[in-house]
C-alpha cells in the first residue's frame, strides 16, 4: 500500500527530503508559500550562495546529486583574510587536497533539487501553498493558496516540517505538550552586496576561495560565483555606533567600509545602490525538543535547529538531517515511531553543539582570527595533523571535512587541546630544568 507524506517548505530540506522519500516508496506533496525557486526573482531577500562541505556533500551523494551540484559550484581550497591595514593572507582549509568547500548559488541548489525530486515518481510540488495548520494526532494539514485564499485538507501518513527557523509545523508539533524551545537573536545583522568580475571578464580577487574580513566593529565574508563575481554578506550591530542604524546616507556607508574593510572599496562599484536597496537579514538560532511526534510529525533543517552562519553547517547539517531520517526509515520500515525516535536520538545532540560552536566561530571571527596566537594555534593544529593525520584532527576539519558527528568532533579537539596544554607545560617545564642544569654546572657554583 502506498505511504503518503507532506512535506512543508521546498527549500533546501524539504526538496532533498522529497527525493530521499519517494526513493522509499512514499507518494510526496510538498506545500511552499514562496513562488517556485525556478523562475526569475524567486528567493529575493534570502542569502544568494552557500559554502557546502562534507556532510552536504555525503548526503548530496546518496541522493545521486552531488556531480550535478559541483558543476554548478565554485571550488575554494581556504580562506584569505584581508586584515585592516589592506594586506592579505591565505589559509587553506586542510592539509590535503580533498579538504576544499563547494560555493553554490542557493537558488541553483534548489532549482536542481526541485528538479530532481519532480523527475521521480509520486513527488509533486505545491508553490504559492502555505501551511497554515496541522492536526498532528491525524496526521493531516490545512494548506492555503496564496493567489485564491482557498483552503485545502490533505491527509498524509507522515508530515514533515521543513518550512525553516520559524517553522509552524514545529509550532503545531508542540502546542501544549512538555516541549523546549530555546530561540536567540543575534544582536547583528547582514547586508548581502557584490564583489563583480572585472570589465574584462576576469574576477577582481582570487576566486578559489572564502574571503574573510574578520573585525570587532564589522565583518564581512565573500563566496565565489561561476561568473567570476563574489556575493559579499557584511555583517554589524544593529545598533550602537558605529552599526546598520547610524548607516543611513552614501557618505556614511562609504567612510564605514574604508575604515573596516579598506581594500574592499574599490571592488564595489555598486555599493551604494546595494547597500540601500538589499534588506537587513537578521541571524537565529534555535535549539527544540521533541523534533516529533508519534510517527506522524519530524522536523528537518532550520525548523529544528537553525544556527548563525559562522561555521557554515546549517544547510550542511540540514541535508544530513535528510540522509539520518532517510537511514532510520530503512532501518524500521514497518515502525516509523521508532525510525523517528531514532532519527532525533541520532540528530539532536549534535545539532546542539553545532549551535554551541556557531556562536563561538562568531566571537572567534569578531575578536580572534587575527590575534597572533590564533594564527599560531591554526599553524600548529595544521602541522600535527600533517605529522599524524590519524592522531590528530582540527576542529574545524572534523566539522567542515568529516562526517564525524558534531559533539563527537568537539570531545576530540578539546583531548587534543588539553595535551597541546600538557605538552607546551612539559616543555616549558623542561626548558626551566635545563636552564637551572646548565646555571649549576657553571664553574665556582654548586
Ligand atoms: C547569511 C547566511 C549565510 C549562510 N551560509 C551558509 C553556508 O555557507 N553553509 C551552510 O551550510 N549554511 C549556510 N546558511 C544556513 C542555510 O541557509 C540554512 O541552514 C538552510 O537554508 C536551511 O534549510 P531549510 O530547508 O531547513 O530551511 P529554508 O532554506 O529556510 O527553507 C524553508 C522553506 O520553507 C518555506 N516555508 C516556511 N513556512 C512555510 C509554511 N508555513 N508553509 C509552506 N512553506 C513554508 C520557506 O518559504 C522556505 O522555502 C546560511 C544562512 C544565512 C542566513
Amino acid at each position: 500500500m502506498t505511504r503518503h507524506a507532506v512535506i512543508a517548505g521546498a527549500g533546501l530540506a524539504g526538496s532533498l527530503a522529497a527525493g530521499y522519500l519517494a526513493r522509499r516508496g512514499y507518494s510526496v506533496r510538498v506545500f511552499e508559500r514562496r513562488g517556485d525557486p525556478r523562475a526569475a526573482g524567486a528567493g529575493e531577500g534570502r542569502s544568494i550562495n552557500l559554502g557546502l562541505s562534507a556532510r552536504g556533500m555525503r548526503a548530496l551523494a546518496a541522493a545521486g546529486l552531488l556531480d550535478d551540484v559541483l558543476a554548478r559550484s565554485v571550488p575554494m581550497r581556504g580562506r584569505v583574510v584581508h586584515h585592516p591595514d589592506g594586506t592579505t593572507a591565505f589559509q587553506p582549509y586542510g592539509v590535503a587536497a580533498h579538504q576544499i568547500l563547494y560555493s553554490v548559488l542557493r537558488r541553483d541548489l534548489n532549482a536542481l533539487l526541485v528538479d530532481a525530486a519532480e523527475t521521480r515518481h509520486g513527488v509533486t510540488f505545491h508553490f504559492g501553498h502555505r501551511l497554515d495548520r496541522i492536526d498532528r494526532d491525524a496526521p493531516a494539514v490545512r494548506v492555503v493558496d496564496a493567489a485564491t485564499g482557498a483552503a485545502t485538507e490533505v491527509a498524509a501518513d507522515l508530515v514533515v516540517g521543513a518550512d525553516g527557523a520559524f517553522s509552524a509545523v514545529r509550532e503545531q508539533l508542540q502546542h501544549g505538550r512538555r516541549a523546549d524551545l530555546h530561540r536567540e537573536f543575534l544582536d547583528w545583522g547582514y547586508k548581502e552586496l557584490t564583489i563583480p568580475a572585472g570589465a574584462d571578464g576576469r574576477p577582481r580577487v582570487r576566486l578559489d576561495a572564502l574571503h574573510v574580513w574578520p573585525g570587532q566593529a564589522a565583518m564581512m565574508v565573500a563566496h565565489p560565483n561561476v561568473d567570476g563575481s563574489l556575493t559579499c554578506t557584511l555583517f554589524a550591530p544593529f545598533e550602537g555606533e558605529p552599526s546598520l542604524a547610524t548607516l543611513d546616507t552614501p557618505a556614511a556607508v562609504r567612510g564605514f567600509v574604508r575604515r573596516y574593510f579598506p581594500d574592499a572599496e574599490a571592488l564595489m562599484p555598486r555599493l551604494v545602490e546595494e547597500f540601500f536597496d538589499h534588506p537587513v537579514g537578521q541571524l537565529t538560532t534555535v535549539r527544540t525538543a521533541p523534533w516529533r511526534h508519534a510517527g506522524k510529525v519530524v522536523l528537518v533543517g532550520d525548523a529544528c535547529h537553525a544556527v548563525y552562519p559562522f561555521y557554515g553547517q546549517g544547510m550542511n547539517s540540514a541535508f544530513e538531517d535528510c540522509l539520518v531520517l532517510d537511514e532510520c526509515l530503512g532501518a524500521y520500515p514497518y515502525d516509523a515511531s521508532r525510525a523517528l525516535a531514532e532519527y532525533e536520538r541520532r540528530r539532536r545532540p549534535h545539532t546542539d553543539v553545532l549551535a554551541d560552536l556557531s556562536v563561538r566561530n562568531f566571537v572567534e571571527l569578531r575578536d580572534r582570527v587575527h590575534r597572533p596566537a590564533y594564527a599560531a594555534k591554526a599553524a600548529a593544529d595544521r602541522m600535527l595533523n600533517r605529522l599524524a593525520p590519524r592522531a590528530w584532527t582540527p576542529l574545524y576539519t572534523m566539522v567542515a571535512h568529516t562526517t564525524v558527528p558534531y559533539a563527537d568532533a568537539l570531545a576530540r579537539a578539546r583531548r587534543q587541546d588539553r595535551i597541546l596544554r600538557c605538552s607546551a607545560a612539559l616543555a616549558a617545564a623542561g626548558a626551566a630544568i635545563g636552564s637551572y642544569a646548565a646555571l649549576r654546572r657553571r664553574p665556582g657554583r654548586r
